[in-house]
C-alpha cells in the first residue's frame, strides 16, 4: 500500500534508496535516525508515513520559509498540512488550532520556538500525535556547526508524546553528531539509516581561473534558459559580478548580507519563483532554498572547505536531473582564505588550514572527483569512473612531451630563487616589460623571454601541470613556487608527459539527457508560470521541471498517459490535466509528432540520446531525394519539425545526402557566410550565442537550416 501511496499522492513510480526501509521502520514505530545528503528525498520518509497514521505528523523545523513551502507543495498534492511559526498572528494561529482539534490536517510544520510555547503544547495535547519528526536534527549537537539552543528543549517535548514515533532527520552531520542525536533521543544504532552522500546527477567540474568573468559567461552561454547560483566569497565580488552580468544583458541577482531585508527577500522570491533565473551570492544564500531545479553551481572563488562546497553544490540537482558544478580555481584565493585563517582564534586555525587542505586535495586531484569528497565524509567511494566529474570524463588528452617547457619553466623558477608565484614566472618567460620585472632585474635572466611560444594561460595550465605532478610545491600562503626532487630530475633530462591547453571543456547541460522536445517544453514552462502566477506559488509548485521534460518527451495525449507522468499523482491530474494535455495535444497536431509510451520508469536517461523512429523515417526519405518542401508536405509539419530529425539523425551520427541546404535559405549569400563562420566560431550545440553574434538578426528557423547545412558539410 505504500507502493501504491507513492504513485497516487506523489505521483513517483519507486522510492529512492532507503526510503523505504526508513518508512517502513517509521510505520512499524521505531525510533530512528536518518542521514541523507541534500536531495536524496528526506520529507517522504515522513510525509508518507503520515498519510497512513490515523494521527497527527508534527514536523519541527527551524526555517521557516522552508516550511511554508513544504506546506505549499503538500497542499498542492492534496494533502492537508498546515504551519505554525512566528510569522502567524492571532488569526493564522486560531485557523490552525482549529483545523488541528478537528483532526484534519495529517501534518503540523513548526518551528521549535513556537513548539515549546504552553499555548502551543496545551493544543497538542488534546491532538493524537503519531509521529514527532526532528528536520536538521544536527541542531541539536553542541557538536554541530549549526547548534541551537532551543534544540535542546526537544528533548523534553519528545517526553510528552510517548506513544509518538520519533524521527530525527540531517543532512549533515559527522560521527560525533549522530552519536549526540542518537543518544539525545535515545535512538538505537539499529535504527540509523545513512544514505550515500554520493550525488550522481552532478556533474563536478574544475577550471583554473584565468579570466574569471569571461569563464562565467561562457558556462552560463552552456545553460541557457537555466536556473542557478553562482557563489562569491565576498559581498564587494558579488555586486560587481552581478554589476556586470546585468550589463551584458543576462538576467541576474545579487544576494548578500549586505543588502537589506525587504530587497533580499524580493530577490530570493524572484529566483525560486523563475522570474530571474540566476542568482549571484555569497553563502549568505541558500539556507532553506527548496527549489528543485537548481541546473548549476558556479563556484566563482574557492569555499574554504569540502562542507561548503559539498553544501553548495547540493542546492543542484534536488530533482534528479543532471546538473553541472564548476568550480574556478586561483591559487590567490587560498592566499585570501590563508589571511582570514590567519585572524581566527589560534585554537582554531589548525582545523581550519587542515580543511582548506582538503579542499585543495580535492581541487588539485588528477583521479575521479568523488574519491577526495567522499572520502571526507567518511564514505568510500570504489568506482573506477564516475562518468560525472571532469578528471572522470576528460577524454584523455593525448599525452604528449612537455620536457622542453617543463625545463624553461622550472628553471626560471630556479633563476627567480623560487620566491615567486606562476604568473610573475609566466611574466619572465614572456618578456614583460613590468615593474615588478624589471625592478627585480629579471629581465637580465637567461630564461627572460624564452617562453614566447605559450600564451599566458596556456602556461598557467601547464604550471598546473607541472604542480600536480610534484615538479615543484605552491606555498600556499605566499604562492611562492619550490621547487621538488623530481624537478632537478627533469633538468637532467627525465621526461614529462602532459597535455596541451587545447581541449574546451565540455560543459554537460540539462538539455543533454534526453531528446525532448525544445520548443514544447518551451511552452509548457510559459503556462506553468502563469499558473503558478496567478496562483501566487513558485512555478515548481505546479509541476517539477522533471515533468515538463517528461511530458516534451513522451508527448501524452490522453489523461490516463498523462497520468502516468513523474509527479502527477491524483491531485495534480485533476488540477492541471486541463491546463497541460490541450497544449500537448495541440503541440503534436501541429507538428506531426506521435505519443511515445512511456514504459521503463526512469527512460529520461543519458542513454536516451537514439532518435526515435520518426526521425530515422525523415532521414531515409530525404536521403532518397525527397526535398525539404515535399516533406514538410508529406507530414503536413513546418520546416523547422523536419530540420530539426535531421539535425537529430546528424548527432546520432547519420550523414546526409549531398544537396544544397542554402538554397532553402532567405539570406543573402553574405549574411549566409556570417551565419556560417559565428557557428565556426560558437560551436553548433546552441543556438543562442550564434543568434546574439549575429545581433539577432537572424531568426532560429534560419540559424537551425544553417546550423544543418554547417554540420552536414563538416560530416563529408
Ligand atoms: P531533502 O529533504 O532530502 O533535501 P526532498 O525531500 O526535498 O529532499 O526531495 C528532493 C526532491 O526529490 C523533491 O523534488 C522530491 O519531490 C523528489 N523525490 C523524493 N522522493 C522521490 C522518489 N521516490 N521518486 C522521485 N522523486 C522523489
Ligand atoms: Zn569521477
Amino acid at each position: 500500500m505504500i507502493q501504491s501511496k507513492l504513485k497516487q499522492i506523489f505521483g513517483y513510480d519507486s522510492f529512492r534508496p532507503l526510503q523505504e526501509e526508513i518508512i517502513q521502520n517509521v510505520l512499524r514505530k521505531q525510533d530512528s535516525l536518518v542521514v541523507m545528503p541534500t536531495g536524496s528525498g528526506k520529507s517522504l520518509c515522513y510525509q508518507l508515513p503520515a498519510l497512513e497514521f490515523a494521527g497527527l505528523t508534527v514536523v519541527v523545523s527551524p526555517l521557516i520559509s522552508l516550511m511554508e513551502d513544504q506546506v505549499m507543495q503538500l497542499r498542492a498534492l492534496g494533502v492537508t498540512a498546515v504551519f505554525l511559526n512566528s510569522t502567524l498572528d492571532h488569526h493564522g494561529y486560531d485557523w490552525v488550532a482549529d483545523q488541528l482539534l478537528a483532526g484534519s490536517a495529517k501534518l503540523l510544520y513548526a518551528a521549535p520556538e513556537t513548539l515549546v510555547q504552553p499555548q502551543t503544547l496545551d493544543l497538542l495535547a488534546k491532538c493524537q500525535v503519531d509521529c514527532l519528526t526532528i528536520d536538521e536534527a544536527h541542531c541539536i549537537s553542541e557538536w554541530g556547526h549549526d547548534f541551537r539552543p532551543e534544540y535542546r528543549q526537544l528533548v523534553a517535548l519528545r517526553r510528552r508524546f510517548p506513544d509518538a514515533v520519533c524521527l530525527a532527520v540531517t543532512a549533515t552531520a559527522t560521527e560525533r553528531v549522530r552519536q549526540d542525536i542518537k543518544s539525545s533521543l535515545a535512538i538505537s544504532a539499529a535504527h540509523q539509516f545513512v544514505a550515500s552522500f554520493n550525488r550522481e546527477n552532478l556533474m563536478l567540474s574544475v577550471e583554473p581561473k584565468t579570466d574569471g568573468l569571461a569563464q562565467t559567461i561562457h558556462f552560463l552561454q552552456a545553460h541557457p534558459d537555466e536556473s542557478g547560483i553562482i557563489y562569491c566569497n565576498t559581498r564587494k565580488q558579488v555586486d560587481f559580478l552581478a554589476g556586470e552580468l546585468a550589463r551584458r544583458g543576462w538576467s541576474v541577482l545579487p544576494y548578500h548580507a549586505g543588502l537589506d531585508d525587504a530587497t533580499r527577500r524580493q530577490n530570493q522570491q524572484d529566483f525560486i519563483r523563475d522570474d530571474v533565473p540566476i542568482m549571484v551570492a555569497t553563502i549568505a544564500f541558500g539556507m532553506g532554498i527548496n527549489k528543485p531545479n537548481v541546473r548549476f553551481i558556479l563556484h566563482y572563488d574557492l569555499p574554504k572547505n569540502l562542507e561548503s562546497y559539498y553544501q553548495q553544490i547540493g542546492r543542484a540537482g534536488r530533482d534528479g536531473l543532471p546538473s553541472d558544478c564548476l568550480l574556478l580555481f586561483s591559487y590567490s584565493d587560498v592566499q585570501t582564505i590563508n589571511y582570514f585563517i590567519n585572524q581566527q582564534d589560534p585554537s582554531q586555525q589548525q582545523g581550519a588550514r587542515a580543511r582548506l587542505e582538503a579542499m585543495l586535495g580535492f581541487v588539485e586531484t588528477a583521479i575521479c572527483r568523488r574519491r577526495p569528497l567522499l572520502n571526507y565524509f567518511g564514505e568510500p567511494y570504489h568506482t573506477e569512473n564516475c562518468e560525472t566529474c571532469d578528471n572522470c570524463t576528460a577524454e584523455v588528452g593525448e599525452l604528449v612531451d612537455l620536457t622542453i617547457p617543463a625545463q624553461k619553466f622550472l628553471s626560471c623558477v630556479k633563476r627567480t630563487g623560487e620566491l615567486f608565484g606562476i604568473n610573475h614566472i609566466i611574466d619572465v618567460l614572456r618578456g614583460s616589460r613590468s615593474q615588478k620585472v624589471l625592478q627585480r632585474g629579471h629581465d637580465k635572466l637567461s630564461t627572460y623571454s624564452i617562453g614566447l611560444e605559450f600564451s599566458k594561460k596556456e602556461w598557467q595550465y601547464l604550471a598546473r601541470q607541472f604542480v600536480q605532478q610534484g615538479l615543484m610545491t605552491q606555498d600556499m600562503e605566499y604562492g611562492s613556487l619550490k621547487l621538488t626532487p623530481k624537478a632537478y630530475a627533469v633538468f637532467k633530462g627525465e621526461l614529462v608527459r602532459g597535455t596541451l591547453p587545447d581541449k574546451p571543456r565540455a560543459a554537460p547541460s540539462a538539455t543533454d539527457f534526453a531528446n525532448y522536445d525544445q520548443n514544447l517544453f518551451q511552452q509548457l514552462r510559459q503556462k506553468r508560470k502563469a499558473l503558478a502566477d496567478a496562483a501566487g506559488v513558485p512555478p515548481y509548485v505546479i509541476f517539477s521541471d522533471r515533468t515538463l521534460v517528461e511530458m516534451a518527451t513522451y508527448f501524452p495525449q490522453s489523461r490516463a498517459s498523462f497520468g502516468e507522468l513523474y509527479g502527477v499523482g491524483e491531485a495534480k491530474l485533476a488540477n492541471f490535466a486541463d491546463d497541460f494535455l490541450p497544449l500537448v495535444q495541440a503541440y503534436c497536431a501541429e507538428n506531426g509528432i506521435e505519443e511515445v509510451q512511456k514504459s521503463a520508469p526512469t527512460t529520461v536517461s543519458k542513454s536516451s540520446r537514439t532518435p526515435g523512429g520518426r526521425t530515422y523515417e525523415v532521414l531515409n526519405l530525404y536521403n532518397n531525394g525527397r526535398s525539404l518542401p515535399e516533406l514538410c508536405q508529406q507530414y503536413d509539419v513546418k520546416r523547422s519539425t523536419i530540420v530539426g530529425h535531421l539535425w537529430k539523425a546528424i548527432q546520432a551520427g547519420e550523414t546526409l545526402r549531398e544537396s544544397n541546404l542554402l538554397a532553402h535559405s532567405k539570406l543573402t549569400p553574405a549574411q549566409q557566410q556570417q551565419a556560417l563562420a559565428a557557428f565556426a566560431q560558437h560551436g553548433t550545440e546552441y543556438l543562442r550565442p550564434v543568434y546574439v553574434a549575429l545581433n539577432e538578426t537572424v531568426d532560429y528557423e534560419e540559424l537551425h537550416l544553417l546550423r544543418l547545412h554547417f554540420v552536414s558539410q563538416l560530416s563529408k
